[in-house]
């Protein structure tokens, strides 16, 4: 492990900042547990439980889960996390700030510290492009993020990593993604005020190559 740089982490960002492609290379250097809500959420409502069939209406119209469904099982994630004694990335989580706050007195009730909180900012015409050209490997173990025309796999419509299909999520199609954008300008932004207020934020240029918005945050945790 990177100890020097390896903390307690939030990304932030709207849909198609980059935040996943971002995660996946700080958990792989930093041995962090990533914690993705939306990732769960498309499981539960996959698997059909209780969470995903009162989740499904929602993320289908673009919208935000009723607080009460993710909190609980954001705080189960976390101390799973702490029983381990790892460090966490949240990936999706805070989205508002009635979640901010439930994180926050979750995390001082089991004294744990979220030390930086990474916002990442892209132009909102480039989103639009990356959102709809996303494609996820349908293996869950694997969940490898591709782009049609920024980072093709290899082998076509199958990931190049372990070979299973991949697929473009249902809320990635266009008619939805102005409906996302909204959601997040108005529920989710609010945030970052929130952590700048705490000092723990670093705002990162996303609209940089995946490798060079790496570097960036990498100086910036340091
Ligand atoms: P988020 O988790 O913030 O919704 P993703 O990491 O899934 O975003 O990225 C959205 C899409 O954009 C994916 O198809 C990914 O391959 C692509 N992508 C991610 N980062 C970049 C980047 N820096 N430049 C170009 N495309 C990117
Ligand atoms: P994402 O994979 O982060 O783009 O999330 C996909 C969808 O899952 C979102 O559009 C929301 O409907 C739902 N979702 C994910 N995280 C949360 C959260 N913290 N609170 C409420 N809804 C969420």
């Amino acid at each position: 492990m990177n100890s020097e740089i390896a903390k307690n982490l939030l990304l932030v960002g709207p849909p198609g900042a980059g935040k996943g492609t971002q995660a996946a290379l700080l958990c792989e250097e930093l041995s962090l547990e990533r914690i993705d809500t939306g990732s769960l959420i498309r499981a539960a409502i996959k698997e059909g439980s209780p969470l995903g069939i009162q989740a499904k209406d929602y993320v289908s119209k673009g919208q935000l889960v009723p607080d009460e469904l993710i909190i609980g099982l954001i705080l189960d994630v976390l101390q799973q996390v702490k029983d381990k004694g790892s460090k966490f990335l949240l990936d999706g989580f805070p989205r508002n700030l009635v979640q901010a706050e439930a994180l926050a007195s979750a995390l001082e009730e089991k004294d744990l510290l979220l030390d930086k909180v990474i916002a990442i900012s892209v132009d909102e015409g480039k989103l639009v492009e990356r959102i709809t050209g996303r494609r996820i490997c349908t293996n869950k173990a694997c969940n490898a993020v591709y782009h049609t025309v920024f980072s093709p796999s290899k082998d076509g419509d199958l990931c190049e990593k372990c070979g299973s299909a991949t697929y473009q999520r249902d809320d990635d199609k266009e008619e939805l993604v102005t409906a996302r954008l909204n959601t997040y300008n108005r529920e989710t932004q609010p945030l970052l005020t929130y952590y700048q207020q705490k000092g723990i934020l670093l705002n990162i240029d996303g609209n940089k190559a995946p490798s060079e918005v790496f570097k960036d945050i990498k100086a910036a945790l340091k």
